[in-house]
């Protein structure tokens, strides 16, 4: 079968709630990823940072393959002897009391709201389905009708209303809004990205999670950090709250959690807000199953293992300093922490990023513009500074070229 009519039967059959790059892929391994035709190009994507760990991580695939015909599924109606080593793996590699286990990031972000709501009623005090929770324009965290109800994004949430109630939408980086939104009555938590990574990698100013901790301090509400895209290594430390020693009080992880071979979210936190949830009050099917709990501990260690959040640093230095050097017209901005980099496009003659990404495609070299005008730059935290320079060397063709 050609690619062509791969894309057709998709478009076919499946719904357009996405807009691929032309491009079918069967293979990966490491930074690389193979098409239908056998051509290879980089992968400067790595499933918006779910694959921080490289396609096919041979320990990450024996974990899967070895629990897979051990015991995959038990649901939570049973125990499992691997649900609680992950608990305790997790809990103590990032510092909080427990963790609890879910699939998707949504899931993830969604638990954590219902966590800060309990917390808010049960401990806090706040009255009866008065509590609020603190967001940020700009934001991504997921797709669900709670999580759209927070966005600022048109494409998002319109037309998916009545929408959930109880948010506060503040400008992202931006301490006076949040001093005055939680000095408000009732509002439980502020939850916000380190780094907006969707926004188009949206890096705030330093000592931003300072103050947010500070803040959240002084007017008792909870600190939520989404770190599904920003953690696991991706901005060069294990966590980008690490940059400024920042602890938050829910900390919701997901993507590369599982080096990018499974669906697994978590959120940890201390018992003061963790234990707020009783047994039957929240759950999921998949969640804290065995496969996953497996594939995760190894995903982590691997992350550990190889140094990857040292990596991650130093290639992204070099990426971002190549970059600077570029001298293209259709490069406004380069920036950035560790390997999640972005540029901000300025189109020229009708270029737009969407054709530098068809032109850095054509050269072997896989990206997606994110927002129109910014592409986003995020390869497996693998990646050599050989592979560097010869992706540098596609890339920078590609805007030059343009
Ligand atoms: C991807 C992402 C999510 C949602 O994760 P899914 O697994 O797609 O539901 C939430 N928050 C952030 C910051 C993300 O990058």
């Amino acid at each position: 079968m050609t690619q062509e009519e791969y894309i057709h039967r998709e478009a076919l059959y499946g719904a357009h709630n996405y807009h691929p790059l032309p491009v079918v892929l069967t293979k990966g391994k490491g930074v690389f990823v193979w098409d239908t035709d056998g051509r290879r190009y980089f992968d400067f994507l790595s499933a918006y940072s779910a694959v921080n760990q490289g396609h096919c991580h041979e320990r990450i695939v024996s974990a899967l393959v070895r629990q897979a015909s051990q015991l995959a599924l038990t649901s939570r109606a049973f125990y499992n002897d691997k649900l609680g080593e992950w608990a305790e793996y997790v809990s103590r590699l990032f510092g909080y009391d427990k963790m609890l286990p879910m699939n998707s990031g949504a899931e993830g972000v969604e638990t954590a709201l219902k966590l800060a709501r309990k917390w808010a009623y049960k401990v806090k005090g706040v009255a009866h389905d008065r509590a609020k929770i603190v967001v940020c324009d700009g934001n991504f965290h997921g797709r669900t009708i709670s999580v759209i109800s927070m966005s600022s994004d048109p494409d998002a949430r319109n037309d998916y209303g009545p929408y959930t109630e109880g948010f506060i939408n503040i400008p992202f980086d931006d301490t006076d809004a949040l001093e005055h939104a939680l000095s408000q009555p009732d509002v439980a938590a502020f939850l916000t990205e380190p780094v907006q990574a969707e926004a188009g990698v949206i890096v705030p100013r330093d000592g931003f999670l300072l103050k947010v901790r500070e803040l959240c301090d002084h007017y008792n509400a909870l600190f939520i950090a989404d770190e599904i895209q920003t953690g696991i290594a991706r901005t060069g430390r294990m966590l980008a709250v690490d940059y400024e020693s920042v602890r938050p009080d829910i900390l919701i992880l997901g993507k590369a959690l599982s080096g990018g071979m499974y669906p697994v979210s978590c959120v940890l936190a201390d018992d003061e807000v963790m234990l707020t949830i009783r047994a039957g009050e929240h759950g999921s099917t998949y969640g804290g199953n065995p496969l996953a709990a497996a594939v995760s501990m190894e995903a982590l260690q691997v992350v550990q293992d190889e140094n990857l959040a040292a990596n991650s640093m130093t290639m992204g230095k070099l990426f971002r300093d190549r970059m600077q050097a570029c001298d293209s017209p259709m490069i406004a901005e380069v920036r950035g922490k560790g390997l999640l980099n972005a540029v901000s496009v300025r189109p020229k003659a009708g270029k737009t990023a969407w054709d530098i990404c068809l032109a850095m495609k054509e050269r072997g070299l896989l990206a997606k513009p994110t927002h129109d005008h910014t592409i986003r730059f995020t390869p497996p935290l693998t990646i050599t500074a050989e592979q560097m320079a010869d992706a540098l060397e596609i890339i920078t063709e590609a805007f030059k070229k343009a």
